[in-house]
């Protein structure tokens, strides 16, 4: 798959096809050293029919609501629409077989001027399905519990935290990751410090017991997303009712079946929680899977 990379200037309401591979970000970008700023990666899946980017609307949506939370400046539909449709455009110019790809499109607060503002920029580029999350959805995966840190449903009392905005400060996500693979597992899954499941570093759980499909309450301290929406949208098609639900460890490994939901994994099934297995539910893996990629 070849690169594409589309710059976004805010303020001149402007967007410009570049080269990933050339130097583009001051140093001084506030994103680079302080992790200051947003984004979101969406799916795009291509068919005969056309190109689906999968919860376009809700990707945006959060996006605007992230904005927010860090006092940037309300994104335009407009102008993010067309760095997406440049990116999606470039790939496919580029690679007309393609079946799938992600686009990840980030807000930064920008480099600090002599006054005391700000300037803001963004950019847009596209990111392959690598192999381990095709085997992930084709296998499944281990995870391995890791405190969070923080009792259940603080964010209220601590918007500070920015707890639920989906900031460009992965450190802590991707350090939770590297721990679970040093303990021999695929994944992390973070609990609240007072015992309820929340999510994985980069992916929301999702259980099924009986004919209820559960997942932690977004409110309890975790990123709302948008595939467990669309699949809670979706649910009574699968025969399921949908529900918000405080999980203890043993509820998820007692469940009928477990998964790992995001945007660029779809579904994958969570067959290994702290060495303990599992129930797998493969029908409704392969149906989870479906429906999502249809968006
Ligand atoms: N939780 C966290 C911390 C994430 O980073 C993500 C993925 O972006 C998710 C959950 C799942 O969100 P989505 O389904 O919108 O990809």
């Amino acid at each position: 798959m070849t690169d594409a990379l589309v710059l976004i200037d805010p303020a001149a309401s402007t967007v410009e096809v570049s080269e990933l591979s050339a130097p583009q970000l001051p140093v001084t970008d506030l994103s680079a050293h302080r992790g200051d700023g947003i984004f979101e990666t969406v799916l795009v899946s291509l068919s005969g029919s056309g190109v689906t980017v999968v919860n376009r609307e809700r990707h945006f949506t959060r996006f605007c609501s992230s904005a927010s939370a860090l006092g940037l400046p309300d994104p335009d539909p407009g102008l993010w629409d067309r760095a997406l449709e440049a990116v999606i455009a470039k790939v496919r110019g580029n690679d007309p077989t393609i079946t799938e790809f992600g686009v990840r499109y980030a807000l930064s607060r920008g480099t600090q001027n002599p006054d005391g503002s700000q300037s803001p920029r963004g950019w847009a580029f596209n990111v392959p399905v690598d192999e381990k999350i095709v085997r992930a959805r084709a296998q499944g995966i281990s995870a391995v519990s890791l405190d969070r840190g923080y009792d259940a449903y603080l964010g209220s009392k601590a918007p500070w935290l920015l707890i639920g905005a989906k900031t460009l400060s992965y450190a802590v996500n991707q350090a939770a990751g590297r721990y679970a693979a040093e303990q021999g597992a695929d994944e992390a899954l973070f609990v609240s410090h007072d015992g309820v499941v929340l999510e994985g570093p980069t992916s929301n759980l999702m259980i099924r017991r009986g004919d209820r499909l559960l997942t932690p309450d977004p409110e309890a301290g975790l990123l709302s997303g948008t595939t467990q929406r669309l699949v809670f949208d979706h649910a009574a098609e699968l025969g399921l009712k949908a529900e918000y639900a405080d999980l203890g460890l043993s509820e998820v490994i007692d469940a009928d079946g477990a998964w790992y939901v995001s945007s660029m994994r779809t579904a994958v099934t969570l067959s290994q929680l702290d060495r303990n297995p599992i129930k797998r539910d493969e029908e409704l893996t392969a149906k989870l899977q479906a429906l999502i990629m249809t968006g």
